[in-house]
């Protein structure tokens, strides 16, 4: 019997294995971090890991969801983003095994105070800030940060950072050939060249010098673009793993000077049919998507009409004369990309599939 309301998202997870297959194929050499962070990119943290579970590790930047992980997966390497908040995460992270990004020399004190008391060969990230400013050390820090670790006994550090704009053209010549000095600095002191992981979704696609030991791609695991959406995600061999549907509730006949939606802001010119979706931005479909964009009717191509409200959205079915009462609809998915959606919005895919609002029913299954 169906019941309740028709709003639901599908999540695919051959897709999200497909797409970490084709991670690998960009970075054969190296090994694959699937970034699940914030819920899995909102597909729901255990179930992306399900789906996810060809790659080598998992990374993220919370501590319950990594507690949650650590006891479905108590062998899994996990690593922690933005690494420990205090003294008590790193005692919890050396605890489990779960390693740790080292962005400032407090996180480093915080580890030799533990290893005093709880000797530890935990592998850990050593973060270097190649200029986006946001977390990672500077070299002469990375230096001292290296050597600190390693005389507490800590030998197992990859050097790691993140790139600003890995995603447009030579955006990573510059902090590329600062991490680079950096490694070479930092190997000159401690007499040995250390493991590396710098490369987003979008470094992992187009920048192969990056990959080096372990790449850590987030957006492109869950088939959408770290691009612009004009490269978009099924052009780059990806799978969408998440679909928004809904259906119609209602179906009006305008005539022109008729407006539409809260504000009015649109007015009919002709004689034309829209329909009502039962999606609106309380599910996480975006309030600032315009008139006009996108969205399948009977998997016609339709535009939106008026504002997105709370609840609802409305339609113009003149692409989709088929169209009735409990109607289909997809908001994003396998016909629509979420990258369009998102562009139409001025926003990202991330952005979108993050927002996935909780009242939206998901299933698992092959997108429709
Ligand atoms: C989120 C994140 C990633 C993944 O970025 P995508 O653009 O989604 O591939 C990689 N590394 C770090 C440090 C991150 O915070």
């Amino acid at each position: 019997m169906d019941m309740g309301r028709p709003t639901a998202a599908l999540i695919d997870l051959a897709a999200l294995g497909h797409n970490v297959l084709q991670a690998r194929r960009f970075a054969p050499h190296s090994q694959v971090w699937a970034v699940v962070k914030a819920n899995g990119y909102g597909h729901g943290l255990e179930r992306a890991c399900r789906g996810l579970a060809q790659a080598d590790g998992f990374a993220l930047v919370e501590f319950d969801a990594a507690q949650r992980l650590r006891k479905l997966e108590p062998q899994r390497p996990l690593l922690m983003l933005e690494g420990a908040f205090g003294a008590d995460d790193t005692e919890f992270a050396l605890r489990h095994g779960i390693r740790l990004t080292v962005h400032h020399l407090q996180q480093v004190h915080w580890l030799e105070q533990s290893a005093t008391h709880q000797p530890s060969d935990l592998p850990l990230n050593v973060k270097f800030n190649s200029g986006m400013n946001r977390l990672g050390m500077n070299q002469a820090e990375m230096i001292e940060a290296v050597m600190r670790l390693t005389r507490s006994g800590f030998k197992q550090l990859t050097l790691m950072t993140h790139f600003a704009d890995a995603d447009v053209p030579g955006g990573i010549e510059v902090p590329w050939q600062k991490f680079n000095a950096m490694h070479d600095a930092v190997a000159m002191a401690t007499g040995q060249r250390w493991p590396t992981s710098c490369s987003n979704s979008a470094a992992t696609i187009d920048h192969p010098q990056t990959h080096g030991d372990w790449v850590r791609p987030g957006v492109m695991m869950y088939g959408a673009t770290p691009f612009t959406a004009s490269r978009g995600a099924s052009t780059l061999g990806l799978r969408a793993a998440m679909g928004l549907y809904s259906t119609l509730i209602a179906v009006r006949d305008l005539v022109p000077g008729d407006a539409v939606g809260y504000g009015s802001t649109f007015v009919a010119s002709k004689p034309m049919r829209i329909g009502v979706v039962a999606c609106g931005y309380a599910d996480g479909y975006p309030r600032h998507a315009p008139t006009g964009t996108p969205v399948l009717v009977e998997g016609m191509r339709c535009s939106t009409v008026g504002r997105v409200a709370m609840d609802m959205m409305m339609v113009d079915l003149s692409a989709s004369p088929q169209a009735q009462l409990g109607s289909p609809v997809e908001l994003w998915g396998a016909h629509l990309a979420i990258d369009e959606v998102a562009a139409c919005a001025g926003t990202i895919g991330y952005e979108l599939m993050c927002a996935l609002a909780p009242r939206v029913a998901v299933d698992e299954g092959a997108l429709r």
